[in-house]
């Protein structure tokens, strides 16, 4: 067994980690890895310079994180500060879609979709480029210094840091104008915060894809001691069919075993499963809180038994029930409907459901008043009270809306606005601009002669001259014998 091998059970406890070299792979599941991988870059690095056309007065970029004015724009979708509850129903929905995942099917995040898996994945294949595959690497790295080694080293170490840099790159473009931001940054003139998140987004892309990989899936990230608590032993988990690979025994002697009629595993120890594997873990120990679940090893295992004519998958996507009830002689049964399963996908369905009654029910106009406390009220010479407020309008449409505001919840009780230009409507009239909100100032006055409580309810209404939205807020109107 190779250093990189070497039993953990054996170091001491404070004993530095062992550097692991993943050797390359093909199959499906390597495949399925690239495809993902691709995906996921593309979208990561491409998706803000997609446009989206929201009129002339909003920004035109599909994602967009506008900081400046408070804003999120995800396509057709706008999130206004209000609406938050948004991305507390997502981050719900997300750590459902996560544990019904690994009900069905194991760490499939981890495995495929994880940034950390993703970018490791892509510095790894950058590593072979310059270095070698696995054995290539080990040599390399116990060579002592040469021409050769310096100019492997430092072309994989530029490579690494041009994709970190990139890849922060990528981030600062979703909370400003992509284009924009491109041409400022180029020309040394964008805000010192973009080159400050850059920076530190090069620094932990080439430290936690590059430097440290796997350490990060091992000793940082709490998700696969979550992950353990959540599973059962109906859960799909990349697993080592020891019903079929024990006892382990080399080819021939596992031809020889079996002309005579002798029992021989199909396991021929021959440690490719181990080799390509990127936590560097040998899988025919049983279930293990490091395996990341990538699938590389069931390719690797597969190559093997093509090789020696030995039906594939002797490590696969299989389930802890299954392999006890092959070693009781039953059927292997597949349970992907459980009550755990179909829990997740209620709350799941629930969640996403009530998020999208909401938004698709969501107003697009607002009103919230405050009522002027010094003074709550003032007599005026003919006996009339009058109450001010400050009344709030949003407007979350992209084009000018006029409103125009009434009160209710008094006989005689009418309302006028300040500041805003008369119109031949006798109702006041607040003009809103497009995707903002607007103050005015409201004095509402009840006639003399109307008998008053010292606080009664009243209602204001906004309503939208054009598109018929209204929108309603209650207060008190204060009388003589109030209190603030
Ligand atoms: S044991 Fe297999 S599935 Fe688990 S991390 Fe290693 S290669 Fe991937
Ligand atoms: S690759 Fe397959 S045959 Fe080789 S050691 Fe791993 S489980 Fe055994």
């Amino acid at each position: 067994m190779s250093t990189a091998e070497a039993d953990p059970d054996d170091l001491p406890l404070f004993a530095a980690s062992r550097k692991v070299y993943p050797q390359s792979v093909s199959g499906p599941f390597r495949r399925a890895k690239w495809i993902i991988l691709l995906l996921c870059l593309g979208i990561y690095y491409l998706l803000p310079f997609l446009r989206w056309d929201r009129g002339p007065h909003l920004p035109n970029q599909a994602v967009l994180a506008d900081l400046a004015n408070n804003r999120f724009y995800f396509f057709f979708i706008e999130i206004w500060p209000q609406e938050v509850y948004y991305f507390t129903g997502l981050l719900i929905m997300a750590a459902f879609v996560l544990f019904l995942m690994n009900a069905v099917a194991g760490r499939v995040w981890c495995g495929y979709l994880c940034p950390q898996t993703v970018w490791t994945d892509l510095f790894l294949a950058v590593e072979r480029l310059f270095e070698g595959d696995r054995r290539e690497r080990m040599r390399l790295d116990e060579a002592s210094w040469s021409f050769d080694k310096l100019w492997r080293k430092t072309a994989k170490h530029t490579v690494w840091l041009v994709i970190a840099w990139w890849t922060g790159g990528a981030w600062v473009l979703y909370f400003a104008d992509a284009p924009t931001l491109v041409r400022e940054l180029a020309t040394f003139t964008a805000p010192i915060s973009a080159y400050a998140w850059i920076g530190i987004l090069t620094f932990t892309t080439y430290t936690l894809a590059g430097i440290m990989r796997e350490q990060v899936c091992k000793f940082m990230c709490p998700w696969p001691r979550i992950q353990a608590a959540l599973t059962d032993d109906e859960a799909l988990n990349v697993t080592y069919r020891y019903d079929r690979g024990e006892p382990r025994v080399s080819f021939k002697q596992a031809q020889r075993l079996r002309a005579q009629g002798a029992p021989a595993g199909d396991c021929v120890d021959c440690h490719q499963c181990v080799a390509v594997c990127p936590v560097g873990i040998d899988i025919r120990e049983g279930a293990q809180l490091d395996c990341i679940q990538c699938g590389l090893c069931i390719d690797a295992c597969d190559n093997v038994m093509t090789k020696i004519g030995r039906p594939d998958r002797l490590i696969a996507y299989d389930t802890d029930g299954n392999v006890k009830r092959r070693l009781a002689g039953l059927k292997a049964i597949y349970r992907p409907l459980r009550p755990r399963t179909l829990a997740y996908a209620s709350l799941i369905f629930v969640v996403g459901g009530a998020m999208l009654w909401q938004l698709a029910t969501r107003r697009t106009a607002d009103i919230s008043v405050l009522h002027e406390r010094a003074p709550l009220f003032v007599t005026l010479s003919d006996g009339s009270i009058r109450n001010a407020y400050t009344v709030r309008l949003l407007n979350k449409r992209p084009e000018p809306r006029p409103f125009a505001l009434t009160v209710d919840g008094l006989p005689g009780i009418r309302i006028e606005t300040v500041g805003t230009t008369p119109t031949a409507d006798i109702r006041p009239i607040v003009t809103v601009d497009p995707d903002s909100s607007r103050e005015v100032r409201v004095l509402v006055t009840v006639p003399a002669g109307i008998t008053l409580a010292p606080s009664q309810p009243v209602t204001i209404t906004a309503s939208d001259l054009y598109a018929g939205e209204t929108v309603r807020a209650t207060d008190h109107f204060m009388a003589p014998g109030a209190h603030p």
